[in-house]
Protein backbone atom coordinates (compact mmCIF):
# COMPACT_ATOMS: atom_id res chain seq x y z
CA UNK A 1 0.00 0.00 0.00
CA UNK A 2 1.31 3.33 -0.92
CA UNK A 3 2.56 6.28 1.77
CA UNK A 4 -0.43 7.93 0.13
CA UNK A 5 -3.01 5.61 0.60
CA UNK A 6 -6.34 6.80 2.83
CA UNK A 7 -5.44 6.23 6.98
CA UNK A 8 -8.60 4.50 7.35
CA UNK A 9 -7.86 2.05 4.26
CA UNK A 10 -4.27 0.86 5.72
CA UNK A 11 -4.76 -2.35 7.63
CA UNK A 12 -4.17 -1.55 11.77
CA UNK A 13 -2.04 -4.94 11.56
CA UNK A 14 1.63 -3.83 10.24
CA UNK A 15 2.15 -7.49 8.04
CA UNK A 16 -1.19 -7.24 7.28
CA UNK A 17 -0.24 -3.28 5.71
CA UNK A 18 2.69 -4.83 4.78
CA UNK A 19 0.86 -7.13 2.15
CA UNK A 20 -0.95 -4.53 0.76
CA UNK A 21 -4.16 -5.41 2.17
CA UNK A 22 -7.30 -2.70 2.33
CA UNK A 23 -8.68 -2.78 5.80
CA UNK A 24 -11.69 -4.72 5.97
CA UNK A 25 -12.98 -5.38 9.71
CA UNK A 26 -15.82 -7.44 8.55
CA UNK A 27 -14.13 -9.49 6.06
CA UNK A 28 -13.10 -13.28 7.56
CA UNK A 29 -9.85 -13.76 6.15
CA UNK A 30 -8.28 -10.84 7.71
CA UNK A 31 -10.50 -11.69 10.77
CA UNK A 32 -8.53 -14.89 10.71
CA UNK A 33 -4.97 -13.51 9.50
CA UNK A 34 -4.89 -10.91 12.59
CA UNK A 35 -5.54 -13.66 15.02
CA UNK A 36 -2.99 -15.41 13.56
CA UNK A 37 -0.79 -12.76 13.45
CA UNK A 38 -1.65 -11.35 16.90
CA UNK A 39 -0.57 -15.07 18.38
CA UNK A 40 2.76 -14.91 15.75
CA UNK A 41 3.36 -11.58 17.58
CA UNK A 42 3.08 -12.74 20.85
CA UNK A 43 5.44 -15.46 20.56
CA UNK A 44 7.88 -13.39 18.84
CA UNK A 45 7.76 -15.54 15.46
CA UNK A 46 10.35 -14.22 13.08
CA UNK A 47 8.81 -11.95 10.63
CA UNK A 48 9.19 -13.63 7.21
CA UNK A 49 7.05 -16.66 9.11
CA UNK A 50 4.12 -14.02 9.77
CA UNK A 51 4.40 -13.14 5.81
CA UNK A 52 4.48 -16.63 4.81
CA UNK A 53 1.23 -17.70 6.94
CA UNK A 54 -0.49 -14.28 6.16
CA UNK A 55 -1.28 -15.58 2.68
CA UNK A 56 -2.31 -19.21 1.29
CA UNK A 57 0.54 -20.80 -0.81
CA UNK A 58 -1.73 -21.72 -3.51
CA UNK A 59 -5.51 -20.30 -4.06
CA UNK A 60 -7.34 -21.61 -7.01
CA UNK A 61 -10.25 -20.57 -8.69
CA UNK A 62 -11.83 -22.32 -11.73
CA UNK A 63 -15.29 -22.89 -13.50
CA UNK A 64 -17.10 -25.67 -14.91
CA UNK A 65 -20.23 -27.11 -16.39
CA UNK A 66 -22.63 -29.35 -16.06
CA UNK A 67 -25.81 -30.29 -17.40
CA UNK A 68 -28.67 -29.99 -15.40
CA UNK A 69 -31.76 -32.89 -15.45
CA UNK A 70 -33.20 -30.37 -17.55
CA UNK A 71 -31.09 -30.80 -20.30
CA UNK A 72 -29.85 -26.58 -19.88
CA UNK A 73 -26.30 -26.03 -18.80
CA UNK A 74 -25.10 -24.61 -15.32
CA UNK A 75 -21.66 -23.18 -14.95
CA UNK A 76 -20.38 -23.48 -11.52
CA UNK A 77 -17.68 -22.04 -9.71
CA UNK A 78 -14.97 -24.19 -7.75
CA UNK A 79 -12.44 -23.42 -5.14
CA UNK A 80 -8.96 -25.03 -4.17
CA UNK A 81 -7.16 -23.24 -1.21
CA UNK A 82 -3.94 -24.65 -0.15
CA UNK A 83 -2.34 -22.42 2.60
CA UNK A 84 0.38 -24.22 4.05
CA UNK A 85 1.67 -27.69 3.96
CA UNK A 86 5.62 -27.14 6.07
CA UNK A 87 4.15 -29.91 8.02
CA UNK A 88 2.62 -32.57 5.02
CA UNK A 89 0.42 -33.03 2.56
CA UNK A 90 -2.35 -30.36 2.46
CA UNK A 91 -5.62 -31.35 3.90
CA UNK A 92 -9.02 -29.85 4.13
CA UNK A 93 -12.75 -30.04 3.68
CA UNK A 94 -15.17 -29.43 0.77
CA UNK A 95 -17.71 -27.34 1.11
CA UNK A 96 -20.99 -26.87 -0.91
CA UNK A 97 -22.77 -24.12 -0.40
CA UNK A 98 -24.53 -20.80 -2.00
CA UNK A 99 -22.00 -18.18 -0.07
CA UNK A 100 -19.23 -20.05 -0.46
CA UNK A 101 -16.54 -17.22 -1.42
CA UNK A 102 -12.85 -17.06 -1.79
CA UNK A 103 -11.87 -14.88 1.44
CA UNK A 104 -14.04 -17.63 3.23
CA UNK A 105 -11.98 -20.64 2.11
CA UNK A 106 -8.89 -19.09 2.29
CA UNK A 107 -9.83 -18.35 6.33
CA UNK A 108 -10.64 -21.62 6.63
CA UNK A 109 -7.53 -22.69 4.95
CA UNK A 110 -5.58 -21.05 7.97
CA UNK A 111 -7.58 -22.53 10.11
CA UNK A 112 -6.64 -26.20 8.95
CA UNK A 113 -2.98 -25.58 9.07
CA UNK A 114 -3.44 -24.85 12.72
CA UNK A 115 -5.22 -27.42 13.61
CA UNK A 116 -3.48 -30.41 12.15
CA UNK A 117 -0.37 -28.63 13.40
CA UNK A 118 -2.22 -28.53 17.41
CA UNK A 119 -3.49 -32.07 16.71
CA UNK A 120 0.22 -33.04 15.87
CA UNK A 121 -1.13 -34.45 12.47
CA UNK A 122 1.61 -34.58 9.69
CA UNK A 123 -0.71 -32.62 7.87
CA UNK A 124 -0.93 -29.00 6.04
CA UNK A 125 -3.93 -26.67 5.93
CA UNK A 126 -6.14 -26.50 2.61
CA UNK A 127 -9.79 -25.75 2.12
CA UNK A 128 -12.25 -25.67 -1.03
CA UNK A 129 -15.48 -25.98 -2.16
CA UNK A 130 -18.43 -25.14 -4.81
CA UNK A 131 -20.66 -22.37 -4.32
CA UNK A 132 -24.06 -23.75 -5.01
CA UNK A 133 -26.85 -24.72 -2.61
CA UNK A 134 -26.54 -28.69 -2.54
CA UNK A 135 -30.78 -29.16 -1.52
CA UNK A 136 -31.41 -27.31 -4.89
CA UNK A 137 -29.82 -30.15 -6.86
CA UNK A 138 -31.01 -33.70 -7.50
CA UNK A 139 -29.15 -36.77 -7.09
CA UNK A 140 -27.82 -36.69 -10.60
CA UNK A 141 -27.33 -33.48 -11.03
CA UNK A 142 -25.27 -33.59 -7.10
CA UNK A 143 -23.14 -36.72 -8.56
CA UNK A 144 -22.22 -34.71 -11.93
CA UNK A 145 -21.05 -32.02 -10.49
CA UNK A 146 -18.78 -33.97 -8.08
CA UNK A 147 -17.29 -35.28 -10.78
CA UNK A 148 -16.76 -32.40 -13.12
CA UNK A 149 -15.14 -30.45 -10.02
CA UNK A 150 -13.05 -33.15 -9.01
CA UNK A 151 -11.73 -33.75 -12.39
CA UNK A 152 -11.41 -29.98 -13.21
CA UNK A 153 -8.96 -29.93 -9.49
CA UNK A 154 -6.84 -32.82 -11.86
CA UNK A 155 -3.36 -32.76 -10.68
CA UNK A 156 -4.25 -30.58 -7.98
CA UNK A 157 -5.43 -33.16 -5.19
CA UNK A 158 -3.12 -36.24 -4.70
CA UNK A 159 -2.85 -38.97 -2.33
CA UNK A 160 0.58 -36.96 -0.94
CA UNK A 161 -0.66 -33.95 -1.86
CA UNK A 162 -3.43 -32.33 -0.75
CA UNK A 163 -6.45 -34.53 0.19
CA UNK A 164 -10.27 -33.67 0.35
CA UNK A 165 -12.89 -34.15 2.98
CA UNK A 166 -16.44 -33.97 3.75
CA UNK A 167 -17.08 -29.92 5.37
CA UNK A 168 -20.88 -28.52 4.72
CA UNK A 169 -22.96 -29.44 2.39
CA UNK A 170 -20.54 -32.15 2.11
CA UNK A 171 -20.99 -36.03 2.96
CA UNK A 172 -19.67 -39.39 2.46
CA UNK A 173 -21.85 -40.10 -0.57
CA UNK A 174 -19.97 -36.90 -2.26
CA UNK A 175 -16.31 -38.31 -0.98
CA UNK A 176 -17.52 -41.66 -2.50
CA UNK A 177 -18.00 -40.14 -6.05
CA UNK A 178 -14.65 -37.85 -5.64
CA UNK A 179 -12.97 -40.89 -4.57
CA UNK A 180 -14.28 -42.91 -8.02
CA UNK A 181 -13.87 -39.96 -10.36
CA UNK A 182 -10.08 -39.51 -9.42
CA UNK A 183 -9.70 -43.22 -9.72
CA UNK A 184 -11.06 -43.44 -12.82
CA UNK A 185 -8.19 -40.98 -14.07
CA UNK A 186 -5.50 -42.57 -12.03
CA UNK A 187 -5.32 -46.62 -12.63
CA UNK A 188 -2.10 -46.52 -12.13
CA UNK A 189 -2.17 -46.29 -8.50
CA UNK A 190 -2.71 -49.22 -6.56
CA UNK A 191 -6.84 -49.75 -4.94
CA UNK A 192 -5.94 -48.70 -1.57
CA UNK A 193 -3.66 -45.92 -2.37
CA UNK A 194 -5.92 -44.35 -4.73
CA UNK A 195 -8.87 -44.35 -2.26
CA UNK A 196 -6.35 -42.26 0.04
CA UNK A 197 -7.67 -39.46 -2.33
CA UNK A 198 -10.09 -38.23 -0.07
CA UNK A 199 -11.64 -39.14 3.54
CA UNK A 200 -14.91 -39.47 5.01
CA UNK A 201 -16.04 -42.24 2.74
CA UNK A 202 -18.79 -44.81 3.46
CA UNK A 203 -16.83 -47.43 5.53
CA UNK A 204 -17.43 -49.53 3.07
CA UNK A 205 -15.36 -48.12 0.26
CA UNK A 206 -12.41 -47.37 2.48
CA UNK A 207 -14.01 -45.22 5.31
CA UNK A 208 -12.85 -45.40 8.54
CA UNK A 209 -14.63 -46.71 11.80
CA UNK A 210 -15.61 -43.20 13.48
CA UNK A 211 -15.02 -40.50 10.99
CA UNK A 212 -18.74 -39.59 10.67
CA UNK A 213 -19.30 -39.23 14.33
CA UNK A 214 -15.36 -37.81 14.78
CA UNK A 215 -15.79 -34.15 14.63
CA UNK A 216 -19.06 -34.59 17.53
CA UNK A 217 -16.82 -37.32 19.17
CA UNK A 218 -13.82 -34.57 19.13
CA UNK A 219 -15.91 -31.68 20.91
CA UNK A 220 -17.18 -34.02 23.50
CA UNK A 221 -13.69 -34.66 24.26
CA UNK A 222 -12.44 -31.62 24.23
CA UNK A 223 -15.78 -30.65 26.75
CA UNK A 224 -14.82 -33.58 28.90
CA UNK A 225 -10.92 -32.55 28.98
CA UNK A 226 -11.83 -28.50 29.42
CA UNK A 227 -15.24 -28.10 31.40
CA UNK A 228 -13.78 -29.43 34.96
CA UNK A 229 -11.90 -26.65 34.91
CA UNK A 230 -14.54 -24.32 35.07
CA UNK A 231 -17.07 -26.54 37.33
CA UNK A 232 -19.37 -27.84 34.66
CA UNK A 233 -19.75 -31.88 34.19
CA UNK A 234 -21.23 -33.10 31.56
CA UNK A 235 -23.91 -35.22 33.09
CA UNK A 236 -25.10 -32.06 34.72
CA UNK A 237 -24.43 -29.65 31.84
CA UNK A 238 -27.19 -27.90 29.93
CA UNK A 239 -26.29 -26.19 26.09
CA UNK A 240 -27.81 -24.45 23.27
CA UNK A 241 -27.02 -25.64 19.46
CA UNK A 242 -26.94 -23.86 16.44
CA UNK A 243 -26.72 -26.34 13.58
CA UNK A 244 -27.74 -30.02 13.34
CA UNK A 245 -26.36 -30.91 10.90
CA UNK A 246 -23.03 -34.01 10.57
CA UNK A 247 -21.32 -32.06 13.57
CA UNK A 248 -24.47 -30.65 15.37
CA UNK A 249 -26.17 -33.96 15.43
CA UNK A 250 -23.61 -36.05 16.29
CA UNK A 251 -22.23 -33.77 19.10
CA UNK A 252 -26.03 -34.36 20.43
CA UNK A 253 -26.21 -37.86 20.65
CA UNK A 254 -23.22 -38.31 21.95
CA UNK A 255 -23.98 -35.84 24.79
CA UNK A 256 -26.89 -37.07 25.30
CA UNK A 257 -25.35 -40.43 26.65
CA UNK A 258 -22.87 -38.73 28.81
CA UNK A 259 -26.17 -37.30 30.25
CA UNK A 260 -26.35 -33.44 29.35
CA UNK A 261 -29.24 -31.70 28.46
CA UNK A 262 -30.07 -30.06 25.07
CA UNK A 263 -31.91 -26.61 25.95
CA UNK A 264 -32.56 -25.21 22.36
CA UNK A 265 -31.40 -25.92 18.89
CA UNK A 266 -31.59 -23.66 16.21
CA UNK A 267 -30.28 -24.88 12.30
CA UNK A 268 -31.83 -22.55 8.95
CA UNK A 269 -35.24 -23.16 9.41
CA UNK A 270 -35.96 -22.68 12.47
CA UNK A 271 -35.73 -22.80 16.31
CA UNK A 272 -36.84 -24.76 19.67
CA UNK A 273 -36.44 -24.75 22.94
CA UNK A 274 -37.49 -27.88 25.91
CA UNK A 275 -36.60 -27.02 29.18
CA UNK A 276 -36.82 -30.64 30.70
CA UNK A 277 -34.51 -31.77 27.63
CA UNK A 278 -34.40 -32.61 23.71
CA UNK A 279 -34.39 -36.22 22.76
CA UNK A 280 -31.09 -35.82 19.98
CA UNK A 281 -31.62 -39.16 18.25
CA UNK A 282 -35.56 -38.42 18.11
CA UNK A 283 -34.97 -35.23 16.41
CA UNK A 284 -31.98 -36.62 14.35
CA UNK A 285 -34.90 -38.83 12.47
CA UNK A 286 -36.88 -35.85 12.24
CA UNK A 287 -34.31 -34.00 10.66
CA UNK A 288 -33.41 -36.56 8.65
CA UNK A 289 -37.19 -36.92 7.52
CA UNK A 290 -38.55 -32.95 7.57
CA UNK A 291 -35.03 -31.55 6.13
CA UNK A 292 -34.21 -28.82 9.52
CA UNK A 293 -36.34 -28.77 13.22
CA UNK A 294 -38.77 -26.34 12.49
CA UNK A 295 -41.89 -28.13 13.32
CA UNK A 296 -40.69 -30.76 15.73
CA UNK A 297 -43.25 -31.37 17.50
CA UNK A 298 -41.75 -32.52 20.87
CA UNK A 299 -40.47 -28.97 21.54
CA UNK A 300 -41.68 -25.75 21.68
CA UNK A 301 -40.67 -23.40 17.96
CA UNK A 302 -38.75 -20.10 19.48
CA UNK A 303 -38.02 -16.79 17.89
CA UNK A 304 -33.84 -16.47 17.26
CA UNK A 305 -33.60 -14.04 20.30
CA UNK A 306 -35.09 -16.00 22.93
CA UNK A 307 -32.48 -18.64 21.68
CA UNK A 308 -29.48 -16.44 21.91
CA UNK A 309 -31.32 -15.17 25.36
CA UNK A 310 -31.96 -18.61 26.41
CA UNK A 311 -29.43 -19.71 29.99
CA UNK A 312 -27.19 -22.35 29.56
CA UNK A 313 -24.18 -23.81 30.87
CA UNK A 314 -22.70 -23.96 27.39
CA UNK A 315 -23.15 -22.53 23.82
CA UNK A 316 -21.94 -24.53 21.05
CA UNK A 317 -22.38 -22.68 17.34
CA UNK A 318 -22.29 -26.07 14.88
CA UNK A 319 -23.49 -24.08 11.74
CA UNK A 320 -22.19 -20.99 9.97
CA UNK A 321 -18.94 -19.10 10.40
CA UNK A 322 -19.97 -15.34 12.31
CA UNK A 323 -23.23 -15.90 13.53
CA UNK A 324 -22.00 -14.93 16.72
CA UNK A 325 -21.42 -11.27 16.26
CA UNK A 326 -21.63 -8.21 18.32
CA UNK A 327 -25.63 -7.81 18.36
CA UNK A 328 -26.37 -10.90 19.39
CA UNK A 329 -23.36 -11.72 21.36
CA UNK A 330 -24.63 -9.73 24.17
CA UNK A 331 -27.79 -11.92 24.02
CA UNK A 332 -25.74 -15.40 24.93
CA UNK A 333 -26.58 -16.25 28.73
CA UNK A 334 -23.72 -18.74 29.17
CA UNK A 335 -20.85 -19.83 30.60
CA UNK A 336 -18.55 -21.66 28.00
CA UNK A 337 -18.74 -21.28 24.40
CA UNK A 338 -17.56 -24.12 22.68
CA UNK A 339 -17.12 -23.35 18.71
CA UNK A 340 -17.84 -26.69 16.96
CA UNK A 341 -18.20 -24.36 14.00
CA UNK A 342 -15.24 -22.62 12.21
CA UNK A 343 -14.58 -19.21 12.74
CA UNK A 344 -18.36 -18.94 14.69
CA UNK A 345 -17.36 -15.88 16.85
CA UNK A 346 -16.45 -12.44 14.94
CA UNK A 347 -13.88 -10.55 16.95
CA UNK A 348 -15.96 -7.43 18.28
CA UNK A 349 -17.88 -10.45 19.70
CA UNK A 350 -15.35 -12.47 21.49
CA UNK A 351 -13.87 -9.08 22.81
CA UNK A 352 -17.11 -8.79 24.48
CA UNK A 353 -17.90 -12.59 25.69
CA UNK A 354 -14.03 -12.63 27.32
CA UNK A 355 -14.78 -9.20 29.05
CA UNK A 356 -18.06 -11.00 30.51
CA UNK A 357 -15.27 -13.62 31.45
CA UNK A 358 -16.83 -16.64 29.17
CA UNK A 359 -14.74 -19.10 28.27
CA UNK A 360 -14.11 -19.80 24.57
CA UNK A 361 -13.05 -23.48 23.25
CA UNK A 362 -11.13 -22.34 20.07
CA UNK A 363 -12.34 -23.86 17.01
CA UNK A 364 -8.97 -26.08 15.93
CA UNK A 365 -9.40 -27.40 19.59
CA UNK A 366 -13.47 -28.35 19.80
CA UNK A 367 -13.92 -29.74 15.94
CA UNK A 368 -9.99 -31.02 15.26
CA UNK A 369 -11.78 -34.15 15.82
CA UNK A 370 -12.97 -34.35 12.63
CA UNK A 371 -9.31 -34.08 10.87
CA UNK A 372 -7.96 -36.39 13.10
CA UNK A 373 -9.99 -39.00 12.11
CA UNK A 374 -9.44 -38.20 8.75
CA UNK A 375 -5.47 -38.64 9.14
CA UNK A 376 -6.51 -42.34 10.56
CA UNK A 377 -8.63 -43.02 7.84
CA UNK A 378 -5.88 -41.86 4.95
CA UNK A 379 -3.52 -44.04 7.37
CA UNK A 380 -5.53 -46.86 7.17
CA UNK A 381 -6.22 -46.97 3.11
CA UNK A 382 -2.10 -46.26 2.98
CA UNK A 383 -1.57 -50.05 4.73
CA UNK A 384 -4.53 -51.40 3.60
CA UNK A 385 -5.59 -51.77 7.37
CA UNK A 386 -8.96 -51.89 8.99
CA UNK A 387 -8.86 -50.40 12.42
CA UNK A 388 -11.81 -50.96 14.96
CA UNK A 389 -14.31 -48.29 16.46
CA UNK A 390 -12.23 -48.80 19.99
CA UNK A 391 -8.86 -48.47 18.32
CA UNK A 392 -9.48 -45.18 16.35
CA UNK A 393 -11.67 -43.85 19.37
CA UNK A 394 -8.73 -44.20 21.72
CA UNK A 395 -6.57 -42.35 19.75
CA UNK A 396 -8.74 -39.81 18.82
CA UNK A 397 -9.13 -39.10 22.55
CA UNK A 398 -5.23 -39.00 23.29
CA UNK A 399 -4.91 -36.62 20.39
CA UNK A 400 -7.52 -34.10 21.77
CA UNK A 401 -6.59 -34.60 25.20
CA UNK A 402 -2.99 -33.68 24.06
CA UNK A 403 -3.92 -30.66 21.93
CA UNK A 404 -6.18 -29.32 24.72
CA UNK A 405 -3.50 -29.58 26.96
CA UNK A 406 -1.02 -27.75 24.82
CA UNK A 407 -3.58 -24.39 24.85
CA UNK A 408 -3.94 -24.92 28.20
CA UNK A 409 -0.47 -24.71 28.60
CA UNK A 410 0.67 -21.89 26.00
CA UNK A 411 -2.14 -19.93 27.51
CA UNK A 412 -0.91 -19.45 30.92
CA UNK A 413 2.37 -19.49 29.76
CA UNK A 414 1.70 -16.35 28.13
CA UNK A 415 -1.31 -15.21 30.51
CA UNK A 416 -3.66 -15.02 27.51
CA UNK A 417 -6.63 -16.71 26.56
CA UNK A 418 -7.07 -20.05 25.18
CA UNK A 419 -7.61 -19.14 21.60
CA UNK A 420 -4.56 -17.35 22.00
CA UNK A 421 -3.36 -19.74 23.53
CA UNK A 422 -4.15 -22.78 20.81
CA UNK A 423 -2.77 -20.98 18.17
CA UNK A 424 0.61 -19.97 20.45
CA UNK A 425 0.93 -23.74 20.55
CA UNK A 426 -0.02 -24.44 16.72
CA UNK A 427 2.60 -21.80 15.86
CA UNK A 428 5.68 -22.71 18.04
CA UNK A 429 5.02 -26.46 15.89
CA UNK A 430 5.44 -24.42 12.60
CA UNK A 431 8.38 -22.47 13.73
CA UNK A 432 10.24 -25.03 15.01
CA UNK A 433 10.09 -26.97 11.62
CA UNK A 434 10.40 -23.47 9.37
CA UNK A 435 13.43 -23.26 11.47
CA UNK A 436 15.09 -26.32 10.60
CA UNK A 437 14.42 -26.79 7.56
CA UNK A 438 15.28 -22.98 6.43
CA UNK A 439 13.62 -20.85 3.19
CA UNK A 440 14.94 -22.67 0.42
CA UNK A 441 17.60 -21.36 -1.13
P1 LIG B 1 -23.79 -29.67 7.75
O1 LIG B 1 -24.00 -29.18 6.37
O2 LIG B 1 -23.90 -31.12 8.04
O3 LIG B 1 -24.79 -28.89 8.76
C1 LIG B 1 -24.85 -27.52 8.81
C2 LIG B 1 -25.92 -27.10 9.77
O4 LIG B 1 -25.92 -25.66 9.84
C3 LIG B 1 -27.32 -27.52 9.38
O5 LIG B 1 -28.02 -27.98 10.50
C4 LIG B 1 -27.95 -26.21 8.88
O6 LIG B 1 -29.35 -26.16 9.08
C5 LIG B 1 -27.25 -25.21 9.77
N1 LIG B 1 -27.34 -23.87 9.21
C6 LIG B 1 -27.03 -23.45 7.96
N2 LIG B 1 -27.31 -22.15 7.82
C7 LIG B 1 -27.80 -21.73 9.00
C8 LIG B 1 -28.30 -20.50 9.48
N3 LIG B 1 -28.32 -19.42 8.71
N4 LIG B 1 -28.76 -20.44 10.76
C9 LIG B 1 -28.74 -21.53 11.56
N5 LIG B 1 -28.28 -22.72 11.15
C10 LIG B 1 -27.81 -22.83 9.89
O7 LIG B 1 -22.34 -29.10 8.18
P2 LIG B 1 -21.33 -29.69 9.26
O8 LIG B 1 -20.45 -30.66 8.56
O9 LIG B 1 -22.08 -30.11 10.45
O10 LIG B 1 -20.43 -28.41 9.56
C11 LIG B 1 -20.83 -27.44 10.53
C12 LIG B 1 -19.62 -26.61 10.91
O11 LIG B 1 -18.61 -27.47 11.43
C13 LIG B 1 -18.94 -25.85 9.77
O12 LIG B 1 -18.37 -24.67 10.30
C14 LIG B 1 -17.81 -26.78 9.36
O13 LIG B 1 -16.76 -26.10 8.71
C15 LIG B 1 -17.40 -27.29 10.72
N6 LIG B 1 -16.65 -28.56 10.68
C16 LIG B 1 -17.20 -29.68 10.14
C17 LIG B 1 -16.46 -30.87 10.16
C18 LIG B 1 -17.04 -32.17 9.67
O14 LIG B 1 -16.38 -33.21 9.86
N7 LIG B 1 -18.19 -32.19 9.05
C19 LIG B 1 -15.16 -30.89 10.70
C20 LIG B 1 -14.65 -29.71 11.25
C21 LIG B 1 -15.40 -28.55 11.24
Amino acid sequence: MSAGEPADLRHPNHVLDELGFRYDPNNLFQQTANALLEAAEILDLPHHLRLILAQPKIEIMFHFPVKMDDGKYRLFKGYRVQHNNILGPYKGGMRYHADVSLDDIKSLSVLMTLKCSLAHLPLGGAKGGVQVDPRSLSTTELRHLTRRFTAALDGNIGTDHDIPAPDMGTNAQVMAWMADTYMNFNANLGRHQARAIVTGKPIEFGGSHGREKATGQGLVYTLERCLPDVGIALNNMTYSLIGFGNVGSWGARLLAERGSTLVTVMDHTGAIIDPAGIDAEDLATYVAEHGGVAGYPKAEAIDEKTFYQTKVDVFIPAALEQMVHEHNASWLNCRVLAEAANAPCTPAAERQLLERGVLILPAILCNAGGVTVSYFEWKQNRQAETWDLETVDTMLKKHVYSAAEKSIKAAKRFNVDLRKGAYIAALENIGKVYALRGIFP
